[in-house]
């Protein structure tokens, strides 16, 4: 679904990705995991096409996402993102926050939206805050809105970038449930993380970044108990 071939990205002088090449299968999560500043958030951000790249190329579908041509809403409205701050627009209800993107991308009807919407909602347990403010929520319930709201236009691809790590540790279960059924729903999903035993237990691939380069890669039982290089070593001693 996802290809990435050495892809660069620098802020100043400070090169912070440097030569990615990274291919995600369809249906597969992938961890992204790697000390603070690593390039995790940049990796998301420049496949989102939030951050121009400096060089290589990034395909989606096999098309060419990374040209100066290419339409930047429209590769947008394939792609789900959820960031760490719930990042809900608080003037909205929940219902228009699930709603707005394929009203105003896809044009799809305020009433079909609508429906579809509350599904979903209601098979996250929050069909009876639909006309709720997010400010109303716990930040579980906020953030298990966000991940609806960006599966509601039934992405290709979903990225997910520290959705636990803002939350209040008795809420990042329900998130990391909803994460889990997303997944035996078939749901092609790149997440940037810090909670490694899920990364372990849910993960098809494990990526680990090193100052903006992929050290170490392959399937969860490998990383976690057997990873080759050092610096992986030293990482997930930390942590485990
Ligand atoms: P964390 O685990 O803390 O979220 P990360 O792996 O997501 O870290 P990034 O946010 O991708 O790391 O940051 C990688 C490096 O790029 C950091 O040194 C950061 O300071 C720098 N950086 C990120 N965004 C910008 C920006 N817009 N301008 C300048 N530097 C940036
Ligand atoms: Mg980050």
């Amino acid at each position: 679904v996802l290809q990435l071939e050495n892809v660069h990205k620098s802020f100043g002088g400070t090169e912070v990705l440097r030569g990615i090449d990274l291919t995600v299968h369809a249906h597969d999560v992938v961890a992204l995991i790697g000390a603070s500043g690593s390039g995790k958030s940049t990796l998301l951000r420049t496949v989102n096409l939030l951050e121009r790249l400096d060089d290589g190329q990034i395909w989606l579908r096999g098309v060419d996402i990374s040209t100066p041509t290419t339409k930047v809403d429209a590769v947008r409205a394939r792609i789900g993102v959820v960031f760490q701050q719930f990042n809900l627009f608080p003037h909205l209800s929940v219902l228009d926050n699930v709603t707005i993107a394929s009203r105003r991308v896809l044009g799809v009807n305020r009433t079909l939206a609508e429906q579809r919407a509350v599904e979903l909602l209601d098979r996250v347990g929050l069909a009876d805050k639909a006309r709720d403010y997010p400010d109303r929520l716990s930040g579980g319930q906020q953030q298990r809105v966000a991940i609806v709201r960006a599966i509601a236009t039934d992405p290709e691809l979903l990225l997910l970038d520290e959705i636990t790590s803002a939350l209040d540790p008795m809420l990042v279960g329900e998130v990391l449930d909803l994460v889990r059924r997303l997944k035996a729903d078939g749901t092609t999903i790149v997440m940037a993380t810090h909670e490694m035993a899920f990364a372990r237990d849910v993960a098809d691939h494990v990526v680990f970044l090193d100052a903006g380069v992929i050290a170490e890669q392959g399937p969860p039982a490998t990383m976690f108990t057997a990873p080759t290089t050092e610096r992986a070593k030293e990482f997930l001693d930390r942590f485990l």
